[in-house]
């Protein structure tokens, strides 16, 4: 789906621009890591492309190697902070939970985790 989304005064933009403070974990290339400022659960951090998207649906299309490059950085963070299982959650769109419209995949993990999340 189509997003509301820009680049402009985006909250992630900053933060990967270092103008905005964050707990990064982990970063490679194109890709940096840091802690939730509200974590659901022991480990809860989010991956976020340095790039902008909006939502997954769009970084899948528009890049589908850094969406790549975001799972497998997902999956380093989880086996350094928690055993290496994990969940990995995108919220897309307002209907789905996502506030920060510069695609971000949740990271979570570090405990035994229910199901369902809705
Ligand atoms: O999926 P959604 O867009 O709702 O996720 C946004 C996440 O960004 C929230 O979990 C929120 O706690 C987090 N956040 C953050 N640092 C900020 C602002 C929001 O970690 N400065």
């Amino acid at each position: 789906m189509t997003t509301p989304t820009d680049s402009t005064n985006c909250l992630f933009c900053r933060i990967v621009a270092g103008e905005l403070p964050a707990d990064v974990v982990a970063s490679s290339d194109n890709v940096i890591a840091f802690r939730d400022i509200d974590p659901q659960a022991p480990v809860h951090v989010l991956v976020v492309p340095r790039a902008h998207y909006g939502d997954v649906a769009q970084v899948a299309a528009g890049d589908a190697d850094l969406l790549a490059e975001m799972v497998s950085l997902a999956d380093q963070v989880a086996g350094t902070l928690a055993d290496g299982q994990f969940r990995l959650i995108f919220n897309s769109g307002p209907r789905a939970g996502q506030s920060v419209f510069h695609v971000h995949a949740h990271v979570i993990a570090g405990e035994q985790l229910g199901w369902s999340p809705a």
